[in-house]
């Protein structure tokens, strides 16, 4: 199954805020802007005429990868609030 049919196969409950914060600050200075590629759902897009970083927080998959590649440690990331975010199925 490819990536964007398994995607599709996920619900989503947005909460009504972003539960991943990047410091804006920090993305302008950054070189390699990891998360805009690191990212499987593609949550990040770099903006160039806004110079921000746009997050579609609502694609979310909680796999924490951006924390981990962000070069500047500047996500300050939290799981969705209660029920909201990702539910993955069994199979
Ligand atoms: S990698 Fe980190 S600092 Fe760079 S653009 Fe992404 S969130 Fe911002
Ligand atoms: S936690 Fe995973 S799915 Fe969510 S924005 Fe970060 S890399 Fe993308």
């Amino acid at each position: 199954m490819t990536l964007d049919k398994k995607l599709y196969t996920l619900k989503y409950s947005p909460d009504t805020e972003s539960h991943l914060n990047p410091n804006q600050e920090q993305c302008k200075l950054c070189e390699n802007r990891n998360c805009t590629y690191i990212c499987p759902a593609g949550v990040y897009e770099w903006n160039e005429d806004e110079q921000k970083l746009i997050i579609n927080y609502e694609n979310c998959l909680e796999c924490g990868a951006c924390r981990i590649a962000c070069e500047k440690k500047a996500i300050d990331w939290k799981y969705p609030k209660g029920t909201k975010g990702v539910t993955f199925k069994q199979g």
